[in-house]
């Protein structure tokens, strides 16, 4: 739904703009205010923000409580933490599908429920948990409704690891099946990967989106994404320690509270979870990170 969400934003957004074109023609000239607050923000001022957040499900307990960090502009949250802890929520609330119940979640030091939501949505690049691709190529699986050239599909698919097997697959024209049941895991993955990062987002939201890529390939997406991405603040929700270990801020939630927020160093020192988690990863490739 999510998905399907996204797209007609996109369309309405393509169709709104093309109607607003005609009646600036229309308009006779006049000055107007940009929206200054914005202009005057200091640059360490937090881009995105969640103050003292909580929230609950129609039908359901508390599903997060009393959320509360900030990250300046190109900063990394990591969020590690067992399934139903509170994660994908945390995006859910940032992206507006739901309103908090307790707290305000702010972008640019403005409440999210102050900005309109094809506005607010247009800031993001988004790979969800259950995010899927459609019957059609792989240019408009990248591209979903967006206007953008062909080289940017290609920078994103190059960043995202996915150019060589859209080379081997013949290119941007490379038919894609429903569900892209004619590729594999990882490679769904890349591609998903390239479509949020194409149009070069100001915040990049990543649910679990690398647990089907091998770990050269994981490791080196993230260097991908530290080089190529760094004004976007990113949010990455990972279950593997050495997907997020990099992060300027990693938060540890279980069961909808946050039982540690630091660096990874600090994390393995104080909080018992999040140490279990490390440990139990060893030997799958978290050693050969901690030494690099
Ligand atoms: P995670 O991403 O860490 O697996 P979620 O954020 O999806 O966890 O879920 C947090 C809690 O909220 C869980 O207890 C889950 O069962 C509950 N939850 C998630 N989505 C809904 C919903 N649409 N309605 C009611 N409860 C929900």
């Amino acid at each position: 739904l999510m998905a399907i969400n996204r797209i007609f934003m996109m369309l309405s957004r393509a169709s709104a703009s093309s109607a607003r074109v005609l009646e600036v023609l229309d308009t006779p000239v006049e000055l107007f205010e940009t929206e200054p607050h914005f202009s005057f923000l200091p640059k360490d001022a937090p881009h995105v923000e969640f103050d003292h957040v909580t929230f609950r499900y129609a039908r359901g307990s508390f599903a997060v409580r009393n959320i509360d960090f900030a990250l300046k502009r190109g900063e990394t949250l990591g969020i590690i933490g067992a399934t139903g802890a509170g994660k994908s929520t945390i995006i859910r609330l940032l992206m507006r599908y739901y309103d908090v119940s307790e707290g305000s979640v702010k972008i640019d030091g403005v409440d999210i429920r102050d900005y309109a939501t094809s506005d607010l949505r247009a800031k993001f690049g988004v790979v969800f948990q259950n995010d899927t691709l459609f019957k059609d190529t792989i240019r408009e699986n990248i591209r979903l409704g967006r206007n953008l050239t062909d080289e940017q599909l290609l920078e994103a698919a190059r960043r995202a690891q996915a150019l060589e097997f859209i080379e081997e697959q013949g290119g941007l024209d490379a038919p894609v099946a429903i569900k892209g049941a004619n590729l594999s895991g990882g490679q769904k993955q890349r591609l998903l990967l390239a479509r949020a990062l194409a149009g070069d987002p100001d915040i990049l939201l990543l649910d679990d989106s690398s647990s089907a890529l091998d770990y050269r390939t994981d490791a080196k997406l993230r260097e991908e994404i530290r080089l190529h991405c760094a004004d976007a603040t990113k949010i990455i929700i990972a279950q593997r320690i050495s997907s997020i270990m990099h992060a300027e801020k990693i938060m540890v939630l279980e069961n909808g509270n946050v039982i540690g927020m630091g660096t990874h160093e600090e994390l393995m020192e104080t909080c018992p979870l999040y140490r279990e988690i490390g440990e139990s990863q060893i030997g799958e490739g978290l050693a050969k990170e901690v030494r690099a």
